[in-house]
């Protein structure tokens, strides 16, 4: 038998230790199953063949659950399997079809939350090493997991983290903790993921709400973050702020490349939003490169005055408006924080307060770097096909494994694009944990032998 028939052969193994996982709330923003939820991620390498430890900061900080197994045949090189055991919170509750850690099956599909996002995600990852080991007495090169426990939350520690144990979860690459299965069952192969910079600003004017007849005399906070806001971007979605740019490099000829093959309909997306165009009108190319590759200044909540039913004739004494930046690669959060607060300044809003919430850098696996095909071919083995992206248009903590352990970082996984995530009903499909645990078999394989 060889490793892929192991995986078919033993996928109700897999399924039944998924449902043992998912039995086990652990919901990093409630602190809700935290430590159990380590403790069986242990169990389960264990079962696998996996040496596993548990990795502290500190007290109160969730432990990273740590494995490792090294290689006979090629010592010499290194994969790490990045995943999280904890999940969303699984509120509300009655939009459930069935209790939220139920694991249950129906067909195709196994439910609850963490079902996909990560706990399928890392079930692939273990049960593909497990196959290596019980068909070849050996892995094709060194393995490590790095299994962390506050993702959902925002990583707050994995830079730490990554940073005490540098020497020790040293790598040659790095497998993301999921990857997006697109409607056709096409594996998305994400190169990068942009950062983020989440603000808030706010102006207090007066020390109460006045009656609006006062707008004659006392000024409307409102109106003065409006003023702020408008000069940080033009109507075509272009950032305003001095140096926002600076550093950013344009897209490589192999990178456009890329965007050109990847599969975007614009017309069942804007029909999806029920949205007539895009930003600045943008079509076609233009779209792709800016869901890659652009930079966003985008207002995500603004609160200000009376919002009620009806009427009220009120002078509000404070406004506050939240605003998140996404940025691409070479943006740096501190200094973006820095250009933003002398943009300010120099604009004359020197008063309006500004509150950093996170900055998170963007990070950009080369397309050229050979790891790129290796898990590409694997992909295409395991799935029939499969779509390179340069970026997600989403953030994560990527940039610090990029940076602090200098590995190329790839997503690749079974998250079908629909399967609800983080909402009610989250659901894994078989289908696709099969396929990944295989290409997963093939990664290591290619990776090995290459
Ligand atoms: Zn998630």
């Amino acid at each position: 038998m060889n490793v892929l028939k192991y995986v078919d052969k033993n996928m109700n193994n897999l399924i039944s230790d998924l449902q043992i996982l998912i039995r086990q709330p652990s919901v990093s923003a409630k602190n809700e199953g935290i430590e159990e939820c380590s403790k069986l991620v242990q169990k389960l390498l264990k079962k696998s063949g996996i040496k596993s430890e548990i990795l502290r900061l500190k007290k109160g900080i969730a432990p990273i659950v740590y494995g490792e197994i090294k290689s006979k045949q090629n010592p010499k090189k290194t994969l790490m399997f990045y995943n999280h055991y904890d999940v969303q919170p699984a509120e509300p509750f009655d939009l459930w079809d069935d209790p939220p850690f139920s694991g249950i099956r129906k067909g195709n599909k196994i439910f609850g939350r963490g079902a996909t996002d990560d706990k399928g995600e890392l079930i692939t990852r273990i049960k593909a090493v497990e196959a290596c080991l019980k068909i070849t007495g050996d892995v094709p090169c060194n393995i490590k997991f790095v299994i962390e426990g506050e993702e959902e939350t925002g990583s707050a520690h994995i830079e730490k983290y990554l940073k005490k144990y540098k020497k020790k979860f040293s790598s040659d690459g790095v497998i993301w903790e999921f990857g997006y299965v697109d409607a056709k069952n096409r594996p998305i192969i994400g190169l990068g993921m942009k950062g983020l910079l989440f603000v808030e600003l706010s102006v207090k004017e007066s020390n109460q709400d006045a009656h609006s007849s006062l707008a004659v005399l006392i000024k409307n906070p409102a109106w003065r973050l409006i003023d702020t806001v408008k000069t940080l971007r033009d109507s075509s979605g272009k950032i305003l702020i001095k140096d926002w740019y600076k550093e950013v490099t344009s897209l490589s000829k192999q990178d456009l490349e890329l965007i050109k093959q990847e599969p975007f309909d614009e017309n069942v997306f804007r029909k999806e939003f029920g949205i007539k165009s895009f930003v600045d009108n943008k079509k076609g190319m233009d779209a792709k490169k800016a869901l890659v590759a652009g930079a966003t200044c985008n207002i995500a909540g603004f609160v200000s005055g009376y919002i009620g039913n009806g009427a009220k004739t009120v002078l509000p004494s404070d406004a506050l408006i939240k605003i998140d930046f996404r940025l691409i690669p070479k943006m740096d959060p501190k200094k973006q924080v820095a250009r933003l607060k002398s943009h300010l300044k120099s604009k004359g809003f020197g008063d309006v307060k500004i509150k950093i919430f996170h900055g998170e850098a963007a990070a950009r696996t080369d397309s050229s770097d050979p790891f790129v095909n290796q898990v590409k071919d694997a992909a295409d083995k395991s799935f029939g096909t499969s779509i390179l992206n340069v970026s997600n248009a989403g953030t994560g903590p990527m940039y610090s494994f990029v940076d602090i352990l200098k590995a190329p970082c790839i997503s690749i996984g079974s998250t079908y694009m629909f399967s609800r995530i983080h909402s009610p009903n989250e659901f894994a499909r078989v289908d696709l944990l099969k396929k990944t645990t295989k290409c997963m078999c093939l990664i290591m394989e290619n990776f090995g032998k290459n």
